[in-house]
């Protein structure tokens, strides 16, 4: 279910988007001139603080992270990015490389060059392979489409407007996560840049420590292109199943006995929305609240609706569950299409327990606070269970349930509520939670080791011997950071 409608979010920005120049650059030189030899020599652009673009170009995704880099550099292509390391270096200025910005919140791109790899937009499919090859700045639902156009499916996140890249450093978890993993697993080589300007490739026998760190842990290189398999989908039928929010109790546990013995080819989710009474909300959900049952089946309408059947006798209002094709599960969870100011919070439970589910109502029913939330349980297992796969500093997710609470900040005066909502919700489950965090769902810099967990140690080894001086800024820092 969509939270917000098409670019409301625009009306209300907290990032200061001040035209004023903010520079950063060292009073002792002409403001730019450092930077004469990256913008003579570049296929792609620069921005510096006092020109115009500059706000365009440094504002992510996530509009609530103000990222004042000392430039922005938009890569066109490969040459783009191994100039702008070889060009850092010799000023003694970090590279955080950066996509689409859904992640900005884990990174810190002060003082160091913005590097934006959304340019690199290139995919190809290689349908006898059952292979993708995505560029930098390829998004979720680019490469879901172009996979499509094949017969073919990529294991991806749930949002279609999320980066290739940044999902699969943070793992990735999306509408085939119990039948397929992690969408990290499904990689099979990484191109980019490293800390000298030098290309490289990794795969499993190619610097395999480096392909090793970059599924679902750090990559310390700039990644230009992801190689990644495919696979064919059969039948598959996906929507959401509404109720009105007083339906919360029956539906929450009916669905913790639903998934009990659901076969691993079913990846749901129940979630409780709230929107509250404010013109931003389009007017059928403006100050309504829903509770929602969201799945995505690989089964034929006979096995659908015999699986479903438990939930659709609690007389959903709204049903959307039809056969579709793998690329229209990008609307099932109604993900914003455009970048918003938003903020959440997220607990890896160890198991769906009863009590979690009490935990959980209890949590999505408080008062309303004024705030635009969903408060959602992912069901996971199946195949991200440990020791289902391997081969990545990440590759499984030691916990049945996810829950994420996450608030669209629609006016500025909203953030406060939103927060406290979201840190009331992990407060709540905090006593079910398992000992790690899931990386794409840590909106701020976390603990390595609830990240990483055992893997910890290796990835700081690997980055240190591909990134010694930390040249390289990277989401959730676990090396050297350069000044
Ligand atoms: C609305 C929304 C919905 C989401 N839904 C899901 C979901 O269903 N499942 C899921 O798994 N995740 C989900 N996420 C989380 C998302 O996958 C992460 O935020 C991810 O990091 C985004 O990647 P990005 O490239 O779009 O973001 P960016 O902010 O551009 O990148 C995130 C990080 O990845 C690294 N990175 C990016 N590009 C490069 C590069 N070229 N070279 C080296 N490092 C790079 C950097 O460390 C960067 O800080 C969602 C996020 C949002 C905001």
């Amino acid at each position: 279910m969509r939270l917000f409608r098409r670019s409301s979010a625009r009306t209300v920005d907290p990032v200061s988007t001040s035209s004023a120049p903010t520079s950063t650059v060292s009073p002792a030189v002409l403001p730019g001139e450092e930077f004469a030899a990256l913008r003579s020599r570049l296929h792609g652009r620069i921005r510096l603080p006092f020109e115009e673009g500059w706000d365009a170009a440094r504002t992510p995704w996530q509009l609530v992270v103000d990222q004042r880099p000392a430039a922005v550099v938009e890569a066109a292509d490969i040459e783009d990015v191994a100039l702008t390391v070889r060009e850092a270096r010799r000023l003694g200025l970090a590279v955080a490389p950066q996509s689409t910005g859904h992640g900005a919140g884990t990174l810190d791109a002060s003082g160091a060059i913005l590097l934006r790899t959304r340019g690199l937009t290139g995919i190809t499919v290689d349908p006898d392979s059952a292979t993708a090859r995505a560029g930098a700045g390829a998004t979720a639902g680019a490469l879901a489409a172009a996979a499509q156009d094949h017969g073919l499916t990529a294991v991806l996140g749930m949002a279609p407007t999320v980066g290739v890249v940044g999902m699969i450093l943070g793992g990735g978890l999306g509408w085939f996560a119990r039948s397929h993993g992690l969408a990290a697993n499904s990689v099979t080589a990484i191109e980019g840049v490293d800390a000298t300007g030098a290309t490289v490739r990794a795969d499993a026998t190619r610097q395999p420590d480096l392909f090793w760190a970059a599924r679902g842990g750090e990559a310390p290189i700039i990644v230009t292109a992801l190689e990644l398999s495919l696979h064919r989908t059969g039948d598959l039928q996906a929507g959401a199943l509404v109720w009105p929010i007083e339906a919360t109790d029956q539906v929450v546990r009916a669905w913790g006995a639903w998934i009990a013995d659901l076969p691993e080819t079913v990846t749901s989710l129940v979630r409780v929305l709230r929107y509250p009474p404010i013109p931003e909300i389009p007017e059928p959900l403006r100050g309504r609240d829903f509770v929602a049952v969201e799945a995505a089946l690989q089964a034929g309408p006979p096995a659908t609706a015999e699986l479903l059947a438990p939930l659709r006798a609690m007389n959903p209002m709204i049903d959307t569950v039809h056969p579709m094709a793998p690329v229209e599960l990008a609307a099932v969870h109604g993900d914003p299409p455009d970048p918003v100011p938003a903020a959440g919070s997220s607990v890896l439970l160890g198991e769906i327990s009863p009590k979690a589910l009490d935990a959980f109502i209890a949590a999505a029913l408080a008062e309303p606070s004024g705030a635009l939330l969903s408060i959602e349980l992912r069901h996971l297992g199946g195949a991200l269970a440990p020791g289902r796969a391997g081969g990545g500093a990440v590759s499984d997710i030691g916990g049945e349930g996810l829950v994420y609470c996450v608030g669209m900040i629609a006016a500025p005066p909203m953030a406060g509520a939103v927060s406290t909502a979201a840190a009331a919700v992990s407060t709540a489950l905090a006593p079910f939670a398992a000992p790690r965090i899931v990386k794409n769902f840590a909106e701020r810099p976390a603990d390595p080791t609830a990240l990483y967990g055992t893997a910890t140690d290796r990835l700081r080894g690997v980055i240190a011997s591909w990134d010694p001086d930390g040249l390289i800024r990277a989401g959730h820092p676990l090396g050297a950071v350069r000044g």
